[in-house]
């Protein structure tokens, strides 16, 4: 019997020896299937207590029960302190250093044809203008005929657009003055409006023209509306646009829709009237189109051109942003090259 006491002892002493030295919850573990599990040394001694002799019995029987009882709070022990040291290993290992400096997302801005837009509109909402829109896709009713320019007029040639499959009169607007048109017979007056939007023409593409570009039109429908009403507007946007107290000067023009008309010019700011580059020396800038409502576009829609007068204006937004920003070639607005947005 000593030889069993003296076995159990030499393991007890060897296996608390092993977990302590186990350096690793896996290797514990195997350590623990070892001695106390269903196939381990101390199961084995357990289950064979039964073939004992019965004096000797009850001793060994006490003896390993005491030893697996140490083994097992050494081996929870143990697992305790390992699985400490794991946690804490982890945690300097994964650590967020919340002092460190964030990823700096570049922030973006509006492109400069919606900037100078934006400035447009702000200047006439001030003065009482709404905005309105009308669509891309018009019929050429929309875009000549109501606008007194039918199918045999000159002037159509000068705006030569993109038609589509859908109808033989439907084509892309060449200007935005068809919202005029939608908006009086819509509305009844006294009327501001002010249009911002897309156009086409079909032309060849150079630095100073591209088949799609931005107009902005203006329309105004009162009583006893004058030229000098609409002088006065108009020098107040252009003075408000470049912030600056520019001359203005009207050259007498034609545009079907209007009578009379005008193309308005202002002093170069840039130069005052002096002439630079941006005005090619001339010491001037053509900057819109502009005219009294023609009294057939007025009858075309059900406004009574005897008791209703108006004014009309467009411009391009690219030609005055062009001058404002000092770009030298239309493409530039389209290209989404970041080094010639980034300027603005
Ligand atoms: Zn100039």
């Amino acid at each position: 019997m000593q030889d069993l006491e003296k076995k159990i002892a030499e393991m007890e002493s060897s296996a608390l020896k092993a977990i302590e030295e186990a350096s690793s919850l896996d290797h514990l573990e195997q350590l623990r299937l070892s001695v106390l599990g269903q196939k381990g040394e101390l199961t084995g001694i357990l289950r064979g207590l039964s073939s004992l002799d019965k004096d000797v019995r009850p001793r060994i029987g006490q003896l390993a029960n005491q030893v697996k009882v140490k083994i097992e709070q050494a081996h929870l022990d143990r697992k305790d302190r390992l699985f400490q040291s794991h946690i804490e290993a982890r945690l300097s290992q994964e650590r967020i250093d919340v002092t460190a400096p964030g990823q700096i997302m570049p922030v973006g801005h509006m492109h400069p044809l919606s900037q100078i837009r934006q400035e447009i509109l702000s200047i006439f909402s001030s003065m009482g203008f709404v905005t309105a829109d009308g669509p891309e896709i018009e019929t050429d009713y929309y875009n000549f005929d109501a606008l007194n320019t039918p199918a045999s007029h000159p002037a159509r040639d000068e705006q030569d657009t993109f038609y589509t499959n859908i109808g033989a009169n439907v084509l892309l607007r060449s200007q935005t003055s068809t919202v005029q048109i939608r908006v009086m017979e819509m509305s009844k007056p006294p009327l501001r409006i002010i249009a911002p939007g897309r156009v086409y023409r079909n032309e060849e593409v150079n630095a100073r023209k591209y088949p799609l570009f931005h107009q902005v039109e203006g329309l105004l429908v009162d009583k006893d509306v004058t030229f000098g009403q609409l002088k006065g507007t108009l020098t107040a946007f252009i003075q408000a646009l470049f912030k600056k107290q520019v001359k203005t000067r009207f050259r007498p023009d034609f545009f079907p829709f209007t009578e009379p008309s005008a193309e308005l010019d202002s002093e170069c700011p840039f130069c005052n009237g002096k002439g630079c580059k941006t005005c090619g020396g001339r010491g001037w800038l053509e900057l819109l189109g502009c005219g009294m409502v023609d009294p057939n576009v007025l009858s075309g829609v059900g406004i009574d051109p005897e008791e209703w007068s108006g004014f009309a204006f467009g411009m391009g937004l690219e030609r005055l942003a062009m001058l404002k920003y000092g770009v030298n070639d239309i493409r530039h607005f389209y290209t989404n090259d970041l080094r010639f947005l980034e300027q603005f």
